[in-house]
């Protein structure tokens, strides 16, 4: 990845080449600041490849006796499909069987935005975010659901309108025991 700088410089030229393709003027006055706008745009929106996957875990393990399903609902996320680089947002719902360790409530959603925030597939967004729960807190098992609409398929064509896409990823307990997976599909809403 490049430097801070030259990132920035890189996507703020390439938006002044955008406005020029479409038959825009990037000097107007309502236009002078949109490159390096967009440019700090989407520094944020993909700041997700720099962060290390093992940071948001970094002291937040506990040894605990609990041993029942641990579930987080309802965490809000946008990205953005690598397809056409238009956001898709929703909801991520992440459950699993604590072996003798439990994580800190925040740094699941850590997890997800670290994922999110690259150019991605949902299906593979959501198979990251079981992995990498899995690997770093090697629970017997993890349920990864998410829920969302595609800002690419809403605004072009009426059919796909309102549509919503959800995907998940089972590991462990949650792939073979359907109990498991039952349990984590009564407390989730999507
Ligand atoms: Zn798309």
């Amino acid at each position: 990845m490049l430097a801070n700088e030259t990132r920035i410089g890189s996507i703020q030229a390439a938006v002044s080449s955008i406005l020029r393709a479409v038959g825009e003027n990037p000097d107007r006055e309502g236009l002078i600041g949109t490159p390096s706008r967009v440019a700090r745009m989407y520094d944020e929106l993909l700041g997700g490849y720099a962060a290390d996957p093992v940071a948001p875990l970094n002291n937040a393990l506990f040894d605990a006796e609990y041993d029942e399903m641990v579930v987080v609902s309802g965490i809000e996320f946008h990205s953005l499909c690598e397809h056409h680089m238009l956001p898709f947002s929703g909801v991520a719902n992440v459950a699993y069987l604590p072996d003798r360790q439990i994580v800190g409530l925040s740094k699941i959603p850590r997890i997800i935005d670290m994922y999110a925030r690259r150019l991605q597939i949902q299906e593979r967004m959501t198979k990251q975010i079981a992995e990498t729960l899995s690997t770093l807190v090697e629970p017997l098992g993890v349920g990864v659901v998410l829920t969302a609409s595609h800002m690419c398929s809403s605004i072009r064509g009426v059919r796909t309108r309102g549509s919503k896409m959800t995907t998940s990823s089972m590991l462990g307990e949650f792939r073979t025991n359907r109990s498991t997976r039952e349990e984590l599909l009564s407390h989730i809403r999507c």
